[in-house]
């Protein structure tokens, strides 16, 4: 019931310090109520990010925050002085509708035992046993009670059926969202796709707040329709055609990224926030922010405006 990730880019911190902030965020929606909580963080121990990045370590605990708190000072395998230049972090608060408040049931939900994919859920997916269905009709196996497990799943069969390696996470997503029915707000993590991260929603609250201390160089990012399947990682202008992505451009700036069920989470951290809209899918690559959506109507472009909350 609650959503609260936090991506730093080349604003080095310990696990500790990402850590101490996702319990902070989830902390900040405890209000919204929930039953069991969970953090999905980098798994190596290494000095280099992108290598730590190559596995992921989950966190979940049935009851409260301060649970999950204490379960994480008990890990014995992640060392918490470790330093990352880069990093994703994602947490957590359920309230329960598929599956009873268990470990296992908690958010994130995986992909695989690898956790090549995990995503945190906000709603409830109405065709989730179709889609399990499916799934498991292609060998994929699953081991929780929820909906949100056919997420993470759909994400990976979307991966291991691509057809070329250029596949972005943004598209990867956007696929996925195309086959649910019901409502969400949604943020993925993946071994993948080191670094980065994305978020959506349809019907659940999601927003996201940025930090740095460089100038961004606009303060209203024009969401894209995407039309075709050219998939840019990266460009320096504001692209005005539909096959292009818009980013936030930072060049290679020290920045910071929140994604938050409410803005009481991301304000102790910054002011600048953006509302996402339904059908939003919003990609952090390589320290840039791009919003784009799946086409609906030709020529409507409106643009997420980045708010300055008081
Ligand atoms: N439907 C999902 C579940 O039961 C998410 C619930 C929530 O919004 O916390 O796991």
């Amino acid at each position: 019931c609650g959503i609260f990730a936090y991506l730093n880019y080349h604003v080095p911190r310990t696990r500790r310090d990402i850590l101490e902030i996702l319990i902070k965020g989830l902390r900040r929606l405890e209000y919204r109520g929930y039953d069991s909580a969970g953090v999905g963080i980098d798994g190596g121990n290494s000095k280099e990010w992108e290598s730590n990045a190559k596995s992921i370590h989950l966190i979940k605990q049935r009851g409260k925050v301060k649970a999950l708190d204490e379960e994480i000072h008990k890990q014995q395998d992640i060392d918490l002085d470790v330093e990352f230049d880069v990093h994703l972090g994602i947490a957590h608060t359920r309230w329960a509708t598929h599956g009873v408040p268990s470990p296992v049931n908690s958010h994130p939900q995986r992909s695989d035992k690898n956790n090549e994919f995990i995503v945190i859920h906000n709603g409830i997916i109405t065709n989730y046993k179709d889609l399990r269905k499916f799934l498991e009709s292609k060998g994929y196996e699953f081991e929780s009670e929820t909906d949100t497990e056919t997420i993470a799943k759909l994400a990976k069969y979307m991966y291991d059926n691509r057809e070329s390696d250029d596949l972005s996470f943004a598209t990867l997503v956007e696929r996925v969202i195309q086959q649910l029915e019901g409502a969400f707000a949604l943020v993925f993590k993946s071994v993948h796709y080191p670094g980065e991260a994305v978020g959506t929603r349809r019907g659940g609250p999601l927003l996201m707040g940025v930090r740095s201390d460089h100038k961004l160089s606009t303060d209203h990012i024009p969401v894209l329709y995407r039309s075709s399947g050219k998939d840019k990682k990266s460009c320096s202008s504001i692209p005005r055609t539909d096959q292009d992505t818009c980013l936030f451009p930072v060049d290679e700036k020290a920045v910071e990224y929140f994604f938050a069920s409410d803005a009481s989470a991301v304000i102790e951290h910054t002011n600048r926030v953006i509302f996402l809209e339904d059908d939003d899918v919003a990609a952090v690559v390589e320290g840039r922010l791009s919003i784009h959506r799946i086409k609906r109507s030709a020529g409507d472009y409106p643009a997420r405006a980045i708010q300055t909350l008081q």
